[in-house]
């Protein structure tokens, strides 16, 4: 596959997974951003002020590695900056996206890390989720909240704001952030209706633990 012929296929999932941000209401009015990195070392991202459920393939803007734009008629998110410093820590992270979701954010907002060891699901596709200290978004302190954290996670938390969710195509990405907000989701429903959790027995958590291992060592490497 040539070069034009990939990007014209990654402009075309970035619009079909903003449709389905904006479906699932992670993303309202011109919330989010998306990007991901072309083979020629640029990053074709999301413009600013325009509703991620909506775009149209052209409308996507060619960036360089210093966030300068390089072709597109609308401008570039701002916030590209800081998926681009967190790509340059990041080799092993192809695509970027961030939303919303509401319940995820919920969590966000009470700054409660989430719990582990409760659906085996999470322990076994999402184990790490940090909670980043609240930064201006875009800003060089947003992307060093990424970058200074202590495991390289797939999906993280941002204090009072929303989700962000790595991965090595923007498909992966969004099914991270789908993960992450239903797991957020039933534990809000499981806290209304019985107050707490219940955990995993810790032989069970230890063979997930064997099993994520297993996975691992036979997924692709990205
Ligand atoms: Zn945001």
């Amino acid at each position: 596959m040539n070069d034009n012929v990939c990007e014209q296929n990654l402009r075309q999932s970035i619009c079909e997974i903003g449709h389905r941000l904006w479906l699932k209401e992670y993303v309202v009015a011109n919330d989010g951003n998306i990007s991901i990195r072309l083979p020629n070392d640029c990053i074709l991202c999301t413009p600013t002020m325009v509703s991620k459920g909506f775009m149209k393939p052209d409308d996507l803007p060619v960036v360089d590695m210093d966030g300068n734009q390089l072709s597109g008629a609308l401008p570039r998110t701002s916030e590209v900056r800081a998926h681009i410093e967190v790509m340059k820590h990041r080799p092993d992270v192809q695509a970027i996206v961030h939303a919303h979701p509401p319940h995820a954010t919920a969590f966000c907002i009470a700054r409660q890390s989430l719990p582990r060891n409760i659906l085996p699901e999470i322990e076994l596709f999402l184990p790490d989720i940090p909670m980043i200290p609240y930064a201006t978004p875009g800003t060089q302190a947003f992307a060093d909240g990424i970058i200074d954290c202590k495991t390289k996670a797939n999906v993280y938390l941002l204090a009072n704001h929303g989700a962000l969710a790595l991965g090595e195509t923007v498909e992966a990405c969004y099914y991270r952030m789908e993960m992450l907000n239903q797991y957020c989701k039933i534990l809000i429903l499981a806290r209304q209706m019985a107050g707490e959790w219940s955990r995993l027995e810790p032989s069970a958590v230890k063979e997930l633990a064997e099993l994520r291992n297993r996975l691992t060592k036979t997924a692709p490497s990205e």
